[in-house]
């Protein structure tokens, strides 16, 4: 889309096309084929909307549009919608209310369909018709619309033109800090777009709103770079526009020669293309450089020339500039009553566009005649009225010092947060990194502990067992040699420790021999287990009964003196006498001979044991079934 520059003004947009332009007819055309023709209209409607639009010339660009016409597939709702969007911007539309007609007509179209980026487009055109017709502060309300519709969307190069066409009317009326924000955001918007270069129409509008803020220097040099650019170029619209803004930029800083020859080389510039309302545009600057070199009657020539021009075209727009112009002509003649009525009917149009600059001109302009006619209550109310708009104006560049401090601090603070929020992400990741690792390393650790307890478990209950096997005789249940040593030595160390007496029994099973050797080896085992069980209840708690090997016992009787332990032996002899074997043999009989030892002061298990077996063998020899006390044998 052609970008804003040249629209607000209109003066050279509605010069573009030759009066007698044909009737909006695209049913005349002849018919291409209808895939071909929607392709090729696609492919036209891209220039139209794409980044190739923003430096297209004013006359290409209105070529482009007519081309579009023709190729309009008929009955095709959706292009038709995208075409209107763009062909409400044709130079076509000479009477802006039926500029607004259609555009209005766009806008709903496109709006029926939900198609955004022409919604946008239609509130483009309007904004700019409404200027026409209401007055730039009525149009800055269609711009903060198209603006608010497209600012979420991703129509980046609509909303960099929107944002463009905003500024430029915030610019005319002399809000130069907001215009230049809404430059800057124009700027991002184009770049989010793709469109890197620098944008000439925004370059320009740029150094417009820097004119105005009087920043001549600055501005001066923006437009001598794009007046050259446009004359390489050959684009005599943008040459025109450049040398408008420099002739203004000249006479606002006192460089009047400069001035009445930027005006003068637009005039003729216009003149040579036949466009008349710029010839009209530069009539109009030139006569405020004549008048301000003092050739009043040549301004007010030029002026007339202008007025003339501007209402045979039914363009109004500079209806309160003219007014104003003139009166500042008849001022300079002298002539303060003549300049008041002009004045008095500038006000209300000057006014109605909202525009500030003007608008302190003319009350600056309007002192002045009244205090050459002596009013001078009413010069001090107007300069007065001056004074505030010119202070209202200056405000604006330290407001534009505060919005640029705004921006730089909000983008400062925006990196500030995303570098923030990264390093946040990043020490999360860190974290829930280190925290996988720990709860992966306890896992691990538990799994260890569980595999080392169960083997750890294991362990003692095999060590439990091997100590229980080498503990226990399996055959009687008994405890084993092993085990009744210990008990043994054990109880011996108890014995002198507390000096408290121990006796020692040895038993040997009589003629056990013939037992297997009559029954078998596995009755000779039940015996064995018998035998023992029925002792074991014979025994006190403390007695300690184990198997030496074979049929050979032992029994340690804790506290028992050797006469004490003689009656747990005659005990032990009874029960074996009395054993019930008839589960082998019911005739079956056994009977145990024992000897006992009672332990001496510092006695040695061999000796304690030596001894009872000395007593053991003698009761063998004395006829077996019997108990021998160690005393009563002769050493
Ligand atoms: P004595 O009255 O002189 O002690 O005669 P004895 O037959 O008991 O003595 P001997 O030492 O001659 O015989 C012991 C026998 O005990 C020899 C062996 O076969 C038997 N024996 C040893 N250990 C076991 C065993 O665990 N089970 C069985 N069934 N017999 C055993
Ligand atoms: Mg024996
Ligand atoms: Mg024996």
């Amino acid at each position: 889309m052609r970008p804003a520059g040249w629209l607000p003004t209109l003066t050279l947009l509605l010069a573009l096309l030759p009066a007698a332009a044909p009737a909006f007819s695209p049913l005349l055309e002849p018919e291409p084929a209808a895939p071909t023709r929607a392709a090729r209209f696609d492919a036209v409607l891209q220039k139209v909307i794409g980044p190739e639009s923003m430096d297209a010339s004013t006359s290409d660009y209105a070529a482009w549009l007519e081309q579009l016409r023709v190729l309009l597939p008929p009955g095709d709702r959706t292009r038709e919608v995208q075409f209107r969007s763009v062909y409400c911007t044709s130079p076509r539309w000479k009477d802006p209310q039926q500029g607004l007609a259609y555009s209005d007509e766009a806008l709903k179209a496109a709006q029926a369909v939900g198609d955004l980026a022409s919604q946008g487009r239609a509130l483009f055109c309007r904004t700019n018709f409404v200027q026409t017709l209401r007055g730039t502060r009525q149009a800055i309300t269609d711009a903060d619309r198209m603006v608010a519709l497209l600012e979420h969307s991703s129509e980046q190069q609509l909303l960099g033109e929107a944002l463009m066409l905003r500024g430029s009317l915030l610019s005319d009326v002399g809000e130069q800090a907001r215009a230049l924000l809404d430059f800057q955001r124009a700027r991002a918007a184009f770049r989010a777009a793709g469109i890197h270069r620098e944008v000439n129409a925004l370059l320009v509008q740029i150094a417009t709103a820097y004119r105005r803020m009087g920043d001549f220097a600055q501005a001066e040099v923006y437009f001598q770079r794009d007046l050259a650019r446009a004359r390489a170029a050959g684009d005599w619209e943008q040459q025109l526009l450049d040398l408008t803004q420099l002739g203004y930029l000249y006479e606002e800083s006192d460089q009047l020669p400069k001035a009445r020859q930027a005006f003068e080389d637009a005039l003729a510039l216009a003149l040579r293309h036949e466009d008349r309302l710029s010839v009209a545009g530069a009539r109009l600057g030139l006569a405020s450089a004549l008048i301000a070199q003092g050739e009043f009657d040549a301004a007010l020539t030029a002026l007339s020339q202008a007025r003339a021009a501007f209402a045979a075209e039914g363009f109004a727009g500079n209806d309160g500039l003219l007014l104003l112009v003139t009166g500042q002509a008849y001022a300079g003649k002298g002539e303060h009553r003549v300049a008041l009525a002009h004045y008095q009917l500038a006000l209300p149009k000057i006014e109605q566009d909202g525009n500030l600059r003007y608008l302190a001109l003319l009350y600056q302009a309007r002192a002045a005649s009244e205090e050459a006619l002596g009013q001078l209550a009413l010069a001090l109310a107007d300069y007065k009225r001056y004074a505030e708009l010119q202070s209202k104006m200056r405000l604006e560049q330290s407001r534009l010092l505060e919005y640029e401090y705004e921006i730089r601090r909000r983008d400062f603070e925006n990196r500030r947060l995303q570098a923030e929020a990264q390093s946040r992400q990043l020490q999360l990741n860190l974290l829930q990194r280190e925290r996988r690792w720990q709860s992966l390393a306890l896992l691990l650790g538990a799994l260890l502990l569980g595999v080392l307890a169960v083997l750890a478990w294991r362990q003692w209950q095999r060590a439990r067992q091997l100590r229980t096997l080498a503990m226990t005789d399996p055959l009687t249940g008994t405890a084993s040699r092993l085990a009744i040593e210990k008990i043994l030595d054990a109880a011996l160390a108890d014995a002198h420790r507390h000096a408290r007496p121990l006796s020692v029994l040895l038993l040997d099973l009589d003629h056990f021999k013939e037992i297997n050797d009559g029954h078998g080896h596995a009755a000779g085992d039940t015996v064995l287990r018998l035998v023992t069980q029925a002792w074991q209840t014979q025994l006190r708690d403390d007695d300690r009964l184990g198997r030496l090997g074979g049929e050979e016992f032992a029994v340690v009787c804790p506290g028992a003196t050797e006469a004490q332990a003689e009656v747990i032996a005659n005990r032990l002899l009874d029960a074996t006498r009395h054993l019930d074997l008839s589960a082998i043999d019911p005739g079956l009989r056994i009977t145990t001979s024992i000897g006992i030892s009672q332990a001496q002061h510092d006695d040695s298990r061999e000796r304690l044991l030596r001894r009872a077996d000395v007593a053991l063998y003698q009761a063998k020899q004395d006829g077996r079934d019997r108990s021998i006390r160690a005393s009563a044998v002769a050493p």
